[in-house]
Formats: C-alpha cells, sequence, structure tokens
C-alpha cells in the first residue's frame, strides 16, 4: 500500500516539537554592532565581537577588527579555522595569498601563521570560527599564550561587566 501523501503543501511548517535537547538559535540582527561597546578589546586597536561561543563543541564563531597595521600575531592551529572577509584585508607571512574583501579562507589543522595588516588598510574585519585552541607561539613553535572558548567568555564577561551592559550580556552567545 502506498504511503498517505501528507506533505501536499510546502508552506506547512514542520508540524513536531523540536527535540527536547535541542538548544535554543542565535539570531543577530546586525552582527556588526552599532554599540561600540558590544566589541570586546583584545589588545590595542584590537577587538572581537562574539556571535557563538560554542563550550559543549569547543569552538568560537566571532568578528575580528584590526584598526592597526602590522603584525597581528604568530599562532599555531591544532584544529580548522574558517574565514570570511568582511572589511579590508590581511595575508599571513607564510603564505603568498592575500585575504582579500569578500573572500573566504580554510586554515588547516597543523598551521602556524603570523597574521599581517598591510600599512594601506584601515580597518579589516573577518569573520572567524576557531575550533578547539589558538597556541600563541614563538618563531620556533614554543607556545606563549593560549586562547579558547572559555578564556573568550571570560574576556567577554569582564568586559561587559566593565562598560555596563553586565556581565550576563555573554549568555545569549554561549550554547
Ligand atoms: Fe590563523
Amino acid at each position: 500500500m502506498p504511503l498517505e501523501d501528507t506533505d501536499t503543501d510546502a508552506r506547512t511548517p514542520y508540524q513536531l516539537p523540536f527535540p527536547q535537547d535541542a538548544l535554543q538559535e542565535i539570531v543577530i540582527p546586525k552582527a556588526i554592532p552599532d554599540d561600540e561597546r558590544v566589541w570586546v578589546p583584545q589588545a590595542e586597536n584590537v577587538a572581537f565581537r562574539p556571535l557563538c561561543l560554542n563550550r559543549s563543541q569547543g569552538y568560537w564563531m566571532n568578528l575580528l577588527r584590526v584598526r592597526k597595521s602590522g603584525v597581528l600575531s604568530r599562532h599555531r592551529h591544532p584544529q580548522a579555522v574558517h574565514g570570511l572577509v568582511l572589511r579590508g584585508r590581511w595575508h599571513y607571512l607564510e603564505h603568498d595569498w592575500v585575504a582579500e574583501e569578500g573572500g573566504y579562507v580554510f586554515e588547516a589543522p597543523g598551521e602556524t601563521h603570523t597574521l599581517v595588516v598591510p600599512d594601506d588598510v584601515d580597518e579589516m574585519i573577518t569573520m572567524f570560527q576557531v575550533n578547539g585552541v589558538m597556541l600563541y607561539v614563538d618563531p620556533y613553535g614554543k607556545t606563549m599564550s593560549y586562547e579558547d572558548v572559555f578564556t573568550k567568555i571570560d574576556m567577554c564577561r569582564a568586559h561587559y561587566e566593565k562598560v555596563g551592559l553586565g556581565a550576563d550580556y555573554v549568555d545569549q552567545f554561549v550554547r
């Protein structure tokens, strides 16, 4: 006997509840915010804007904004990174390509590279999805410091408290 065709109208929404344990979606209408306080400073003229701080899977999705030229950092990625350049451009000392506005970059696990913003770029904004940990290293790979989703959450919490948004402002980005 053929199955009854219940899918007769493409505009019928899904009719069942979502899984009981599913997390809530995150919707951010303005990823590049109007409120400067949403940007979390991480060095002079360097700030990030959290989008999804995924503590359950150990990754973070954020916008990185750099308003200075020169070397930003040398770092190693044990896991993959995805980047989408929204404004400006940048490159790595270890590669001859340039990440241009509108461009996408896959940074492969095992990469160690040194991010440079060219002199003629006033501002670069790149959306990065970073998995696991970022290790800041010396030229020979010795780890000097690191960041992970938990250090990111801590930075957000401290900053949002300080600027009056409240420490729990970060909660909306945490999953
Ligand atoms: Fe990188």
